[in-house]
């Protein structure tokens, strides 16, 4: 406990410092960007400086996504309130796979009956998950199963202060995303959230998938959870608060108390 505490204390300096520079770099991307649009204008139908100027304009676009990243892992103000349905969202993310994943891959989903909703931003929340889905096809190269599982879990007092994050006790919905692949390594685990933390080739990742997710669930009030073993494969977790309407509704009719699976 101890351990995990100290992890989340160093990623809360480590996310002081990205969120400051960030900040500040992305104001000077968007005036390269807009320098780069005025250039594309006013170069239109010279071939090769056109295309020097589209250069310019799609590395700094780039550069703008991924301090856009790193400003979601940093950031701690409340995200969008909007209600979302994390069945539907899984739904949408899945829909995008196919194009996306090694036909060798068979992708399942297993999700809570009826809808599990959370109060949330959709575009933040959209992304966290893709970027789950996308690192379990990149651990599995030779193929193997992705699933996606959803499920409605009350956790009490006791199961909130095992993770290292600052959870209310009460109904939650658990989305989880399980590969078959390489696993992680326990020093892999440990960096895992870390900004530009990767083992992936230069060019291939960025490492800010997960200090996104991390960001992303810490300021939705949630969670996030890692089971993985080496050559076994990974479950990523993510665990956010049932939407009031819905909490109050389950209270009415409690459910079995579960402990979130990892
Ligand atoms: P990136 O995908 O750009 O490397 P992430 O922050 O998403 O950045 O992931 C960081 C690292 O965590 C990956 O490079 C990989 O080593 C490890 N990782 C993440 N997800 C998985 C997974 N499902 N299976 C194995 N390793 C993983």
């Amino acid at each position: 406990m101890e351990e995990r505490l100290r992890q989340s204390e160093k990623l809360e300096a480590i996310g002081r410092l990205a969120g400051g520079v960030a900040h500040d770099f992305n104001n000077q991307l968007t005036g390269i960007v807009n320098g780069a649009e005025h250039l594309r204008a006013a170069l239109a139908g010279q071939g090769e400086l056109r295309a020097v100027a589209d250069r310019i304009r799609d590395a700094a676009l780039r550069s703008a996504g991924l301090t856009r990243q790193l400003l979601n892992f940093a950031r701690k103000e409340p995200p969008r309130a909007v209600a979302v349905d994390v069945n539907q969202m899984v739904e949408d993310v899945l829909g995008l796979l196919p194009h996306a994943v090694d036909k060798r891959i068979a992708v399942r989903s297993a999700l809570a009956d009826g809808p599990a909703r959370v109060t949330g931003d959709p575009d933040r929340l959209h992304a966290a998950l893709l970027n789950l889905a996308l690192n379990a096809r990149d651990a599995m190269p030779q193929g193997g199963d992705l699933t996606v599982e959803t499920r409605r879990v009350d956790l009490d007092a006791a199961a909130c202060a095992a993770l290292p994050f600052d959870l209310e006790p009460g109904p939650h919905v658990q989305v989880r995303v399980c590969d078959t692949g390489v696993g992680m390594s326990p020093e892999e685990r440990a960096h895992l959230f870390e900004p530009f933390f990767t083992t992936k080739p230069v060019g291939q990742g960025s490492g800010l998938g997960l200090a996104e997710v991390y960001g992303t669930v810490q300021a939705h009030r949630g969670a996030v959870t890692v089971e993985s073993a080496v050559g076994r494969g990974t479950c990523v977790a993510l665990l956010l608060p049932l939407a009031a309407e819905q909490a109050a509704a389950a209270a009415a009719a409690p459910a079995r108390a579960a402990a979130p699976e990892p």
